[in-house]
């Protein structure tokens, strides 16, 4: 590692588990969770017209554009700033030209780990039809386990909601977009021997157990 504390990177389809995961996984290292969806989720809800036109993009299950996700990312990332040490980047870079931003954006204190967690489509589909999202902290339910519609958070007393871009509809957009855009990234990731891929599938904590075996071997 170059610096003392991780930066990790976490890939996988929507659904895959990634959120829940990536807060576990900071919090275990000490560092912080950045996720591009919960920053434009809340820049939407406060109603601030950057949150407003990320919204517009989001809804329709469009990414948003490269220019705004970067400059967000941007921003942060300068030394002394939020993300100027460890780091688990959730949902961020998702198209080759944003991973071609972050590495000049922390061109001196590169990645230490990619981890693609796999989960297949036809799982995830049933995931996130089902998925309910507290809208304060962000926790992820699902109504298999808690069959009313609208319920408060365990963690924070929130109010618990499907999100606006968890229709069908726009799911499948989503996964077809995953395929195109973030795919890629793979390859790039594994070309320079960062990448590592990790089973998705099964109870959280288990997943969870294979996350941070793989960061114990790879992180020296
Ligand atoms: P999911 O992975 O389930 O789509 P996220 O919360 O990560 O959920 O993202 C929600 C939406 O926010 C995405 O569908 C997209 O519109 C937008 N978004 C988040 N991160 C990015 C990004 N890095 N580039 C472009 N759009 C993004
Ligand atoms: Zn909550």
């Amino acid at each position: 590692m170059g610096s003392s504390e991780p930066r990790l990177v976490l890939l996988g389809r929507q659904g895959a588990g990634k959120g829940t995961q990536s807060i576990r996984l900071a919090e275990h290292y000490g560092v912080i969770h950045v996720s591009t969806g919960d920053m434009f989720r809340t820049q939407a809800t406060q109603g601030t017209a950057f949150g407003l036109e990320a919204k517009r993009y989001m809804d329709a299950g469009d990414l948003v554009p490269d220019e705004i996700v970067v400059g967000v990312i941007e921003e942060s990332m300068v030394p002394g700033g939020p993300l100027g040490g460890g780091f688990v980047l959730d949902g961020f870079p998702r198209t080759l030209q944003q991973a071609r931003e972050l590495d000049r954006v922390i061109a001196g204190d590169p990645i230490d780990l990619v981890i693609d967690l796999d989960v297949p489509r036809e799982i995830v589909f049933d995931r996130i039809a089902g998925r309910r999202v507290c809208e304060e902290c962000q926790r992820v339910y699902h109504v298999n386990l808690r069959p009313e519609n609208d319920w408060v958070c365990d963690t924070c007393g929130g109010a618990v909601r499907q999100r606006d871009d968890d229709t069908e509809d726009a799911v499948e957009r989503r996964l077809e977009l995953y395929e195109r855009e973030t795919v890629p990234i793979v390859d790039y990731y594994r070309a320079r021997g960062l990448l590592t891929v990790v089973d998705g599938v099964g109870p959280g904590d288990e997943v969870f157990e294979r996350l941070v075996k793989v960061c114990v071997e790879q992180l020296t």
